[in-house]
């Protein structure tokens, strides 16, 4: 990989973490009932871009445990989507019709999960953070999550798959074993041959954000901070 990229890389993992904090201090609630440990939520369906499992695809490296665990994952049904966020936004915007989509929460437990923690936890992926819920799931069997902060997710998940335009999203263990080449994540997104293997898809850039005109008012501070450090910064 030449300087420019190595960059380009750095440049975008920072708009990364800056997502995560704005997130993070900004909009996960003080009485949210989700904290380290609880893994209900840690199902086999979790979503993320390749950038976001650039740092776990590193952390998890030559580490036997994680190898057979992502390995049985693979051998288990999973949620793989055939969309990305922002082809999704374009398909409400055009009033289309979704692809059909298989997913089932009983479908467990994430092969990152041992011992019933996340053994990734500082470097998750949003899809994990964004998982908040205002009653535990352990006491009612469902998370409870406001609209406004569902529609602040979609954002902020179409914010990141735009950072990473030029890159992959999918579920958690085809991307993980897609990574586990050094080669890849080292030179990630140039790596990605044109044919992904089966549970990947392509980026999109963001063309229109899923916002309904009731929380427009209400979401606009959050994307001028999200703004201040521009996704297109990263191009
Ligand atoms: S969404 Fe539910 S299971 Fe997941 S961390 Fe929050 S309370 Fe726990
Ligand atoms: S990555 Fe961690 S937080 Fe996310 S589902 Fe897996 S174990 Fe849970």
């Amino acid at each position: 990989m030449n300087t420019s990229q190595e960059k380009i890389k750095k440049i975008k993992l920072a708009l990364l973490d800056h997502i995560y904090r704005i997130y993070e201090e900004d909009i996960v609630p003080d009485d949210t009932a989700c904290k380290r440990g609880c893994a209900l939520c840690c199902t086999r369906n979790v979503t993320l871009t390749g950038l976001e499992a650039l740092r776990i695809a590193e952390h998890i490296r030559g580490k036997p445990e994680y190898r057979a665990a992502l390995r049985n994952a693979a051998e288990k049904k999973r949620f793989r989507p055939v969309c990305t966020f922002n082809q999704i936004a374009e398909i409400c915007m055009r009033g289309g019709d979704f692809p059909e989509e298989e997913i089932d929460p009983a479908w467990t437990p994430c092969p990152l999960l041992k011992n019933a923690e996340c053994s990734i936890y500082p470097i998750r992926p949003f899809g994990c953070r964004c998982m908040i819920s205002m009653h535990s799931c352990a006491e009612n069997d469902y998370a409870e999550m406001s609209e406004f902060t569902a529609t602040i997710n979609d954002v902020f998940l179409q914010y990141i798959e735009h950072i990473d335009a030029g890159g992959c999203f999918g579920n958690l263990t085809d991307m993980l074993l897609f990574l586990e080449d050094e080669n890849r994540t080292a030179d990630y997104p140039r790596s990605i041959p044109e044919e992904l293997p089966e549970g990947l898809i392509p980026n999109h850039p963001l063309k229109v954000l899923m916002v309904p005109p009731e929380f427009r008012g209400k979401i606009r501070p959050v994307l001028q901070k999200l703004e201040k450090n521009a996704p297109d910064n990263a191009h």
